[in-house]
């Protein structure tokens, strides 16, 4: 009997859950730092986008999902929209929150996770964001009752917020996308 012993690198961990949840390969990248330079948040975190790529490469291991960009990006894509390996870090960064999120990971301080996790709701039984709802849900979670409440009357006379959610959408669709994504 042959034994065929293979001389092919194997991914494993971290780096190959990102690639397999988000499709974004981020082998190619070339440590140019366009994305960090271009990014609106990137003076506000300690690891900046071009550094959560280089430690996904090196399989620097779950250390990653405690990175404060993983909560405090803004999904504008602006680094996308410079990167000359088209790496979609918010692809990344979704991956590494649903992670971080499946092990528990998420930092305890501070209240995107909460947000995040009614976002996601809202858009699971309506089909897309109800914003009312889920503004009452963080505000129950976050003891915040009366914060910004000033802002209501006129963010409603201006149509910026709905008091009923929106039924328009293809609720079974979007059930099955989100079904998909877990
Ligand atoms: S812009 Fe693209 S190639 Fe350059 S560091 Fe960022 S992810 Fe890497
Ligand atoms: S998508 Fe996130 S990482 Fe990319 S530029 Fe915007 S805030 Fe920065």
């Amino acid at each position: 009997m042959s034994i065929v012993i293979s001389k092919e690198k194997k991914e494993v961990g971290l780096l190959q859950t990102v690639k397999e949840i988000s499709g974004v390969d981020v082998a190619g990248c070339l440590q140019c730092k366009k994305c960090t330079n271009g990014c609106p948040v990137t003076a506000l975190v300690k690891v900046p986008p071009s550094e959560i790529i280089r430690r996904l490469q090196l399989n620097a291991g779950d250390s990653i999902l405690s990175s404060d960009l993983v909560w405090m990006c803004a999904s504008c894509e602006i680094c996308y929209s410079r990167c000359p390996m088209q790496i979609d870090m918010a692809a990344v960064i979704d991956a590494l929150r649903m992670i971080s999120i499946e092990k528990n990971a998420a930092k305890q301080k501070g209240n995107v996770p909460l947000f995040n996790r009614w976002f996601l709701k809202t858009i699971s039984i309506f089909g897309r964001t109800y914003d009312l709802g889920m503004i009452a849900a963080y505000k129950i979670g976050t003891s915040s009752y009366f914060q910004d409440t000033d802002k209501f009357p006129m963010m409603l006379q201006k149509k910026k917020i709905a008091l009923f959610p929106s039924f328009k959408a293809d609720r079974k669709y979007v059930k099955r996308i989100l079904k998909k994504k877990k």
